[in-house]
């Protein structure tokens, strides 16, 4: 079918469409209403069903595709690949369950996952997924802090950790960190089961609480653990969004939308059929990680590829000879997973067979033109940029190259996903803003299956959060974007990340593109400071490629030259600081709120997203080093002017 008309199909007769999709997974009882919409802004969707996670991506593909492999986990940290069939997937998550069971988790249950991309990972979600038990996976890249911030907010039966984990050939123990922040919660679980690899030698226990896989595995060797089906209503799982912008909010999720959704997308957008084989470079710990390293290649009855390591260990090459091995169809990674990789040398995306590879998709944040083009011509597959969020829990805006493939437009993410029904708002007027104009985009209710059901016990914060910003009952997706005469959306950046200079209102992001077309410009943040004469002017914090020989100066001369020409003087930076490193979260966002406050001379705030603490040390290194380019105090100039 053409991509207009599912689509069309998909907003105008939603209750037929997604009665339709939903013969994709199994059913214990079938939905007798597709969709509730009586108390918006929530909505129900496939009313009366009952379903479960886990036997849509395991127990059901044991008839047809018992001995084909479901996953495939590779660790280039410990060196050790594990080809894990369906039907040895179908006996781990039963023993995982039963493991489960004998530590008192049952249905409803919080069960807090803090993992590396391992396979037990995948076990453990699985397992609760079976019972009815609700996970949330935290990244194993976030502190202790980070964690106990998590666990008071779940509150959580079992917390289960691995011993360490390792990046760069170096052990990062988990256990410390998962002890220091159960001293911390105000909820500690009353067990934490270890998964441990062996990696970390002096790993503490604490008696009475502590309990080890390994044993507990061996004596639920044969354990079968039936399937609980679940209604509508229950919360499959929760997942804290980055924190990019404050304080992370548990994104709930059903279970049957989300199997619908799962179904739907591996298949019409990543272009997945039953048996081929998808390698999705996230994050266990992510939305990407949840839905397309796990449920959505084995509710789609496919191989799914885990990963653990760094791009570019042992070499540049490791992705791609993963491809070739397994004969990967669709990859999935992030743009800064594809940056890392474009300082490497080229030829590395050469070596291997890439014969079988269709598809890159890339999302999480922007994707520059740059990135795509050289990884689009370096590789020979388009590279697709996807919009989500990890409410979403799956694209919003994509290409659907599994339906039908409309051109790729650089530097958009392209046309809503099914079940998306978007408008791009005015801020001010609050009417729709026409093609080509900037307004903030929003979903018109209801939300799609799959999609967020509420924040995690805060009714209150989902409505406030997300629809009450404008007259309409809307849901505020908080980016900023723009659409094209064909529907085609850019993202501009978040609505927080706007400078209002002197009355005018400044994209972020737009600073930062213009910056960045200064060829020796690798990367920029743009921050408005506070000027008592405009309200606030811009900063730029960037760093240069490497081997840029010219002066930072220089090069910070010339970006405000940049910036001055392709937006105009209003949005010249006020200062311009070249730095080696900008802070980012873990996910590998732009933490634009840290730089503000060193600017502001604030305190940062809670840093625990942040991946690199070295990188804010540079930044006040800069600052008391002072300005590469600008730095007059804009007011006082002003004022001597008149
Ligand atoms: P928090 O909501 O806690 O501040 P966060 O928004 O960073 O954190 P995520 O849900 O991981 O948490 O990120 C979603 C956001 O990432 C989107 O709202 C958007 O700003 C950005 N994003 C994701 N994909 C793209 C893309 N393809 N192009 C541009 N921006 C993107
Ligand atoms: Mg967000």
């Amino acid at each position: 079918m053409r991509y207009e008309e599912f689509y069309r199909q998909s907003v105008d007769e939603p209750e037929r469409f997604w009665g339709e999709q939903a013969r994709l997974i199994h059913w214990d009882t079938p939905p007798r209403q597709i969709l509730d919409q009586s108390n918006p802004p929530f909505r129900r969707w496939f009313v009366g069903g009952t379903t479960n996670l886990c036997y849509n991506a395991v127990d059901r593909h044991l008839a047809e595709r018992g001995e084909q492999l479901a996953l495939v986990a590779i660790s280039s940290e410990t060196d050790s690949t594990q080809e894990i069939t369906y039907r040895v997937l179908y006996r781990e998550v039963n023993r995982f369950a039963g493991i489960l069971q004998s530590l008192d988790v049952g249905q409803g249950d919080r069960v807090v996952i803090y993992m590396p991309n391992m396979a037990e990972a995948v076990y453990a979600m699985l397992a609760c997924a079976r019972i009815g038990a609700i996970h949330s996976v935290v990244f194993g890249g976030f502190a202790a802090h980070n964690l106990a911030l998590r666990i008071d907010d779940a509150e959580p039966r079992l917390l289960i950790c691995a011993d360490a984990g390792m990046r760069g050939g170096k052990v990062i123990p988990y256990k410390p960190l998962v002890d220091a922040a159960l001293a911390e919660s105000k909820a500690p679980p009353p067990h934490v089961l270890i998964v441990s690899r062996g990696l970390d030698r002096d790993m503490q226990r604490v008696g009475g609480r502590d309990v080890d896989y390994a044993r507990l595995r061996a004596e639920h060797m044969n354990d079968e653990v039936p399937v609980t089906w679940l209604e509508l209503n229950e919360p499959s799982y929760l997942l804290y969004t980055s924190g990019t912008t404050g304080k992370p909010k548990g994104i709930q999720r059903d279970v049957g939308g989300y199997a619908v959704a799962m179904a739907l997308s591996i298949r019409t957008i990543f272009d997945i059929a039953p048996g081929q084989v998808m390698f999705s470079t996230s994050d266990v710990g992510w939305a990407v990680g949840h839905s397309y390293n796990v449920y959505g290649p084995l509710i789609g009855g496919a191989t799914s590829l885990l990963y653990e390591g760094l791009p570019t260990r042992p070499d540049p090459g490791v992705w791609w000879r993963l491809c070739e091995k397994y004969r990967v169809r669709t990859m999935f990674s992030s743009p800064t997973g594809i940056r890392v990789l474009k300082k490497q040398d080229a030829a590395w995306l050469k070596k291997a067979d890439l014969s079988s590879l269709k598809w890159l998709f890339l999302a999480g944040e922007p994707l520059d033109e740059p990135t795509a083009h050289w990884i689009t011509d370096g590789l020979g597959v388009p590279a697709i940029d996807n919009y989500w969020q990890t409410e979403t829990g799956w694209p919003a805006i994509t290409l659907m190259p599994g339906l039908d493939l409309k051109p790729v437009k650089w530097g958009s993410p392209g046309l809503p996903a099914p079940g998306y029904k978007m408008k791009v708002i005015n801020e001010s007027t609050g009417d729709e803003a026409a093609a080509g104009e900037k307004g903030v985009l929003v979903f018109v209710p209801p939300l799609p299956p799959g999609c967020l059901t509420t924040v995690w016990r805060d009714d209150g914060r989902y409505v406030n959060s997300y629809f009450s910003h404008f007259k309409e009952l809307l849901y505020s997706s908080l980016d900023w974007a723009i659409r094209d005469a064909d529907g085609y959306t850019n993202i501009l950046g978040r609505t927080d990340d706007v400078i209002n200079v002197a009355g005018h209102r400044l994209g972020t992001r737009e600073i930062e593109e213009s910056v960045a077309t200064h060829a020796s410009v690798a990367e920029a943040a743009v921050i408005g400071m506070k000027d008592e004469l405009k309200g606030q002017v811009p900063v730029v914090f960037a760093t240069l490629k490497q081997g840029v020989v010219e002066l930072p100066a220089d090069v910070a001369r010339a970006m405000q030259q940049c910036v001055t020409d392709q937006l105009g003087a209003v949005a010249r930076p006020a200062r311009i600081y070249v730095v080696n490193a900008l802070p980012k979260t873990r996910s590998g966002k732009l933490l634009r709120r840290s730089l503000q406050a060193l600017v502001e001379q604030r305190d940062p705030g809670d840093l625990s997203t942040l991946d690199d603490p070295g990188a804010l040390d540079e930044v006040r290194r800069a600052l008391e080093r002072g300005p590469d380019q600008g730095g007059e105090e804009p007011g006082m100039l002003a004022a001597r002017k008149t």
